[in-house]
């Protein structure tokens, strides 16, 4: 495949051309270095299911696939170009890029840090447009980015940076809602679906002081879980366990990605706990009012996180040695993660070497 020619970088990734394709080779152009743009040489990329939804066109309500598509916003890559305005990076350096590219900078949310929530409609990495609403994003499953130094993370990890891509979405989707709800020391904590945002939370409850209960449809994730740092392990397919658990929790985070029964999580919480969202399934979810009044529960979600926070987030990750639990891997086996990611199986995320793609 391959993009009308325009003005720019050449540049290749990996794209799906519909819902039901398979990842090809595809050459497309980046824009020019402008004066306050950093290009980045991208070296790992994670594979979110959030990419999954949108290659397979899960969420056509609510974001229809724009194809072709070449997803990935987990990516961490090399600085090696730098526009004349440009004071944050230089050549060299490590840069990260999340969610978002660009978002309208002056609304009330664009002002406080929050530009995930922009009034216009922050310009997503892939599947969306520039502020411009025209020109088409294009993901991480490529070698370059082209991106204005605000909108790009600062990355001092050292060493193996594959581990640290995930934390631009699983590790900022999990941190700021820990974050915001107060979670620490004293807490009882529970994390729906062991996966990639899942085991993020794990590891970031855990370096906040929380203690963890794991609730996962898979037995055999259970030693995994205890290495991640959680105190207990609960198979929520087991009535009896989860019957156990009711009212034990202060704070429930829900990461799962496929359809299912949020009503025990609720029960699982004690009086004034908070159960928060995170997990995008098809289906709405069936609630009954009464599960919040008995008790005054808090049922909130929450989108990934904004500028500020995820600069926050990579710090504390770097300060607590917290990266995600990554398996390698090629471009020709996207396909294969894509189907082992939807079947539980990613340990706990995929990421694409695509520095030797
Ligand atoms: P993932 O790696 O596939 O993990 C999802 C986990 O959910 C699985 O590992 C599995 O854990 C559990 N699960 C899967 N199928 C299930 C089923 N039928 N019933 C119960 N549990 C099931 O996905 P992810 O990348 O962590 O993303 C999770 C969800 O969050 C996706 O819907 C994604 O789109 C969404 N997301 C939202 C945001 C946001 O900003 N809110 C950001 C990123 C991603 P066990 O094996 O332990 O059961
Ligand atoms: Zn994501
Ligand atoms: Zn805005």
């Amino acid at each position: 495949m391959t993009a009308p020619a325009a003005e720019g970088i050449a540049t290749r990734g990996f794209a799906v051309s519909g819902p039901e394709a398979t990842f090809e080779p595809f050459e497309f152009q980046r824009r020019d270095v402008g004066p306050k743009d950093i290009l980045i040489d991208i070296l790992y990329a994670g594979i979110c299911h959030s990419d999954i939804h949108q290659a397979r066109d899960e969420w056509a309500e609510m974001m229809p696939a724009i194809y072709p598509m070449v997803p990935g916003h987990e990516i961490v890559g090399r600085v090696t170009k730098v526009g004349d305005e440009v004071a944050k990076f230089k050549e060299g350096d490590i840069a990260g890029i999340g969610c978002f590219v660009d978002s309208c900078r002056v609304c009330p949310s664009c002002a406080h840090g929050n530009e995930h929530y922009c009034y216009q409609g922050c310009a997503f990495t892939y599947n969306g447009t520039e502020m411009d609403r025209t020109t088409p994003t294009y993901g991480g499953y490529s070698k370059h980015y082209v991106i204005d130094e605000k909108y790009a993370l600062k990355v001092n990890a050292e060493g193996d940076l594959s581990g640290v891509a995930p934390l631009l979405c699983a590790g900022i989707t999990t941190y700021s809602p820990l974050k915001r709800w107060g979670v620490g020391p004293g807490q009882k904590v529970g994390i729906v679906g062991l996966g990639g945002l899942g085991h993020m939370a794990v590891k970031l409850a855990k370096a906040m002081g929380a203690e963890v209960t794991v609730f996962s449809t898979s037995p055999g994730k259970e030693s995994d879980a205890r290495t991640l740092g959680a105190d207990s392990f609960i198979l929520s397919k087991d009535p009896e366990a989860m019957a156990a658990a009711a009212g034990t929790l202060n704070f429930v985070l829900d990461t799962v990605s496929a359809d299912h029964d949020i009503n025990p999580y609720i029960n699982a919480l004690g009086p004034f706990g908070t159960f928060v969202v995170v997990g995008m399934p098809h289906a709405p979810a069936t609630l009954h009012q009464a599960s919040l009044i008995m008790g005054n529960k808090t049922f909130a979600g929450s989108l990934i996180g904004g500028f500020p926070e995820t600069q926050e987030m990579l710090d504390f990750c770097a300060k607590h040695g917290i990266t995600s639990d990554i398996e390698l891997i090629k471009p020709d086996y996207i396909d294969t993660a894509y189907d082992r990611t939807v079947k539980a199986d990613a340990r706990y995320r995929f990421v694409i070497d695509m520095a030797n793609a």
